[in-house]
């Protein structure tokens, strides 16, 4: 049997596109790994249109239960399968999944999102989940009453350093460069917070513990420009922050790896578009959200655009 669509992806953008697609009937196969997309850990999220505050739980709980709603005559679900591999035969496209899978489809949406970018630095592996984490709001309380450091400087870092803020004893963010990414009213609401404390401009060298995270070890980071702007960077002087925890939230990585030898990718891996209908340049793929080369990645973005792929992947069937 050959589908009409195969949706990959269960975050807001594949929710999205497979909503539309049942009431188009379509004859649609949706594939996630898991439901709800990154935002699954955030806390509250406030900007998730008509709904003043969510948590990333409740908002993927919402996503699956629109999605399973829809599901029965045309529309398909499976979950907790991944997808390892697309191939194309002709007009018609193959996709292997991690459970053995194979199926076969005309037309294709990526809606795979990105994962988290790794810490590199001496001991993060190892100390990873013995104090290094990735997750403030999973394993935030934990660390009540202690001191932990933060490293980043984007909208998760400050979403991360506020719910610290909550219990610890103190927090510190690290950030690698002389600017933040995040949004200036976040940044000055936690900034202002007696406990909080921000160095700007360091390099992570190495995360200092033996079972459990004890430290981390920083030093002025080399200008990126050339200027030397950035106070203490002539002295290059490493410096230990003794921590108990270390939360990193230093950008994402789109999951993109399963498509690398089929499609034409940026150079941080992420999937090129056509923003005017999302398609990628191979005819018959679209790919919408956070795993495409869009300039901003936010859930409504992600939403929207997978709704604009369902029009043009709609007509193009109905056209061809
Ligand atoms: C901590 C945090 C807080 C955020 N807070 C906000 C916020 O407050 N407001 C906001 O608008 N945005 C926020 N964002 C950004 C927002 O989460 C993303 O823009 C959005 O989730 C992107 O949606 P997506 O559907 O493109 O991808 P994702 O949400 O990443 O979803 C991708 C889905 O694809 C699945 N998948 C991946 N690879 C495969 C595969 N090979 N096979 C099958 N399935 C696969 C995954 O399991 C996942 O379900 C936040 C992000 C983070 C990390």
């Amino acid at each position: 049997m050959t589908y009409d669509l195969i949706i990959i992806g269960g975050g807001p953008a594949g929710a999205a596109a497979a909503v539309y697609a049942s009431r188009k009937r379509l004859k649609t196969l949706f594939i996630t790994a898991e439901w709800g997309g990154q935002s699954v850990v955030s806390e509250q999220i406030f900007n998730w249109i008509g709904t003043p505050a969510i948590s990333g739980s409740e908002l993927a709980n919402n996503l699956k239960n629109h999605v399973l709603a829809n599901a029965g005559e045309s529309l398909e679900v499976k979950e907790g399968v991944k997808v390892d591999l697309i191939s194309k035969e002709k007009d018609i496209f193959k996709i292997k999944t991690d459970s053995k899978e194979e199926f076969r489809t005309k037309t294709i949406l990526i809606a795979t999102g990105s994962g988290r970018r790794k810490l590199e630095a001496k001991n993060a592996d190892r100390l990873e989940h013995k104090g290094l984490t990735y997750c403030a709001s999973c394993d935030g309380p934990l660390f009540a009453d202690m001191d932990v450091a933060v490293v980043g400087g984007g909208n998760a870092a400050f979403e991360s350093a506020a719910q610290l803020l909550a219990y610890c004893k103190s927090v510190t963010l690290l950030h690698r460069i002389e600017t933040y990414r995040a949004d200036e009213i976040t940044v000055e609401k936690v900034l202002k917070n007696p406990k909080m404390k921000a160095i700007k401009n360091v390099e992570i060298l190495e995360i200092k513990g033996d079972k459990f995270v004890e430290g981390i070890v920083y030093r002025p980071a080399r200008p990126h420009d050339g200027s030397g702007a950035g106070g203490d960077k002539i002295t290059g002087k490493e410096t230990e922050l003794k921590v108990s925890g270390i939360f990193v939230e230093i950008g994402q990585i789109p999951n993109t790896d399963f498509v690398k030898n089929l499609l034409p990718l940026d150079k941080v891996g992420r999937i090129k578009i056509n923003p005017l209908n999302q398609k990628t340049e191979i005819p018959g793929i679209w790919a919408a959200g956070d795993c495409t080369d869009v300039l901003y990645h936010q859930n409504n973005i992600a939403a929207g655009d997978a709704v604009r792929a369902l029009e043009d992947i709609y007509l193009y069937l109905h056209t061809k």
